[in-house]
């Protein structure tokens, strides 16, 4: 009798063999992989990290991992308000993979790393091992950058940050739900946007009253609501209220002294776009309890350090999705064939990956470079625990976060989705992981100041502080005379420095410009020279079309391709 055709498997008979499709990128070192941030990472100031970046980096590459930021994707947060008896409990519940990420950026120390180990280089450390985990799954990056930020605001008051600081720099992360004393390690959130207002927070309308008498570290009731309330399973939050001085700062925690549960009512979480791991909550404060941070009245400036420490996240993450997409575009193509030859070696598949290629490079550099600002910038309340800390580079900070985290974050969508394209129509397609990019890839242009509120606090920042213009020239002057187009850029920004008329209606081309020239003088300096010579070009000299993939043809694509393909 005849028998089954051995190639047959048990549905039938075989109908075709797999091939031509790339192997998963997993399984390797993501920090070694990619030589634009090791190079940065010495550079800047943080070789001394280079082993925890590595260590960091080998976790991030397994496939195991990687699967975990799928599964904290596919499973995401559940509200729960109440207990099944109906008493408030105002808890998120969360896939174990969440918890799995979150602990394994918290025990890496990412959301301390500075304050831990206050040295040289060490926001550049911290923010190139942020990075790593961001494309691994970059939910988990709004409270560990949340907790990173709140330091420095925190130590506005001195008494509260003794109480807190110890927690927030804990290397143990614990889900637990219980007051922050009983805890191994804390997180912090902030809540500032409501529903009529997120840029404009003078119209907040939640109210602040004293208990005691009111001042500096006192004790309030808050009551009112915020519309955006990120990780609402933090240990304590910097809210923002209008006391009678005027707009307030205010550390609220989870749980009251009495260990009681504090009146921070969950009322919806939001069904975003992406970032979909993480939970975003609408609140309601009945009477929350909190204390006072800084003088009343002076919310804005107390709670602003933590908003910049938060923007400088915002520059990173967008270059660390730019440097997952790139890598997955470059692999893509380097194991598939069309038309008989590589996609990475037909021409014009070069000429887009080496586009996008040039984009990273530039965010990288940029975003560690500010990252060494932070570093060098002395604020007031945190000099004392930063002993390397000259405070030279404070001016440069001023205008160089908001420039980056425009610039950055602006062109992240457009990155995301072209980087995608390179993967055909698996591109599309879940399992690819790209759609999942694609999606997180406007957020850090909308949070912590949408991308219209980052050009006008440019524009307020160099008024204000007009050394900090200085500085930033200082900056990009360090590269003078080493690429005419380059030169002629800074000058032509320069001049339109010069003209205020319509300054607000041009902010965007200004920043734009501010963000390229600083670029440029970046790459000139210490990028790959195919890398800066093809961004000079097209970014500065405006050889190129308005799509990704329109760069000149002289460009050397080999080598900016050859550069940005993982290498295992
Ligand atoms: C997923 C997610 C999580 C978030 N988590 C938090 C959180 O944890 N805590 C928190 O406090 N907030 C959070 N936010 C809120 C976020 O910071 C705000 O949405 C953002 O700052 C914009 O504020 P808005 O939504 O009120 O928009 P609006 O302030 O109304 O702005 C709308 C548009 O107008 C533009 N605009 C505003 N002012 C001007 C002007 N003067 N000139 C020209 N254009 C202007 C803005 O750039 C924007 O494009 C979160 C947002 C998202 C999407």
């Amino acid at each position: 009798m005849a028998t089954i055709d051995e190639r047959r498997g048990p549905e039938g008979a075989a109908t075709h063999e797999v091939f031509n499709q790339p192997p998963p990128l997993e399984g390797y070192n993501a920090f070694d992989a990619d030589r634009v941030l090791t190079e940065a990472l010495r550079r800047e100031g943080a070789d001394w990290a280079e082993e925890s970046a590595r260590k960091l980096g080998a976790i991030c590459g397994r496939p195991q991992t990687i699967r975990l930021g799928v599964e904290a994707n596919e499973n995401p947060p559940k509200l729960r308000t109440h207990d099944r008896f109906g008493t408030r409990i105002d808890e998120v519940a969360f896939h174990p993979a969440w918890h799995e990420l979150l602990g394994l950026g918290v025990s890496h120390g990412l959301h301390a790393l500075p304050w831990r180990e206050p040295k040289p280089g060490a926001h550049v450390a911290r923010q190139a091992m942020f990075m790593l985990l961001g494309q691994v799954e970059a939910g988990v990056g709004c409270p560990i950058s949340m907790t990173y930020s709140v330091i420095p605001a925190l130590r506005v008051q001195p008494e509260l940050a003794d109480e807190w600081e110890s927690r927030f720099l804990s290397l143990s992360y614990d889900e637990r739900m219980v007051p922050a004393p009983d805890k191994k390690g804390a997180l912090c959130g902030m809540g500032m946007t409501e529903k009529q207002g997120g840029s404009d927070v003078r119209a907040n309308t939640t109210t602040a009253r004293p208990l005691n008498g009111g001042g500096p570290g006192a004790e309030y009731e808050i009551t009112g609501h915020k519309w955006f309330f990120s990780a609402p399973m933090c240990d304590a939050f910097l809210v923002l209220a209008q006391a009678d001085g005027g707009l307030s700062c205010f550390l609220m925690p989870r749980f009251t002294p009495d260990g009681e549960r504090n009146r921070i009512h969950l009322q919806r979480l939001k069904d975003k776009l992406g970032n979909r791991s993480n939970a975003s909550s609408e609140v309601e404060f009945r009477g929350a309890w909190a204390r006072l941070v800084g003088e009343e009245g002076r919310g804005v400036p107390t709670i602003i350090e933590m908003v910049n420490h938060t923007r400088l996240d915002c520059a990173g993450g967008g270059a660390a999705g730019m440097h997952a997409g790139v890598a997955h575009a470059s692999w893509h193509a380097a194991h598939r064939s069309a038309f008989g030859k590589t996609l990475i070696d037909q021409p014009l598949m070069q000429n887009v990956l080496a586009d996008l290629a040039i984009e990273s490079e530039a965010a990288t550099v940029s975003a560690l470079r500010l990252a060494r600002a932070y570093d060098e910038s002395s604020p007031a309340a945190s000099s004392a625990s930063r002993p390397g800390a000259t405070g030279s580079d404070e001016g440069f900070k001023r205008v160089a976060t908001p420039v980056l985290k425009y610039w950055i974050t602006k062109r992240a969508p457009m990155h995301a989705a072209e980087a995608l394209e390179c993967l055909g129509g698996n591109g599309y397609v879940e399992e690819s992981g790209m759609p999942r990019l694609y999606r997180e890839s406007p957020l850090n242009s909308i949070w912590e100041g949408s991308g219209n509120v980052q050009c006008l606090d440019v524009l307020r920042g160099m008024a204000k502080n007009p050394t900090s213009l200085e500085a930033y020239f200082g900056e990009v002057d360090e590269a003078a005379g080493a690429d005419a187009r380059l030169d002629a850029a800074a000058s032509e920004l320069r001049e339109e420095l010069t003209d205020l008329d319509a300054i607000e209606s041009r902010a965007r081309r200004v920043v734009e410009w501010m963000a390229l020239v600083l670029q440029g003088s970046l790459l000139v300096r210490y990028g790959d020279e195919a890398v800066a010579d093809a961004f000079c070009a097209s970014r500065l000299g405006g050889d190129a079309g308005r799509a990704f993939g329109t760069l000149p043809p002289d460009v050397d694509f080999k080598r900016i391709v050859e550069r940005h393909t993982p290498a295992i």
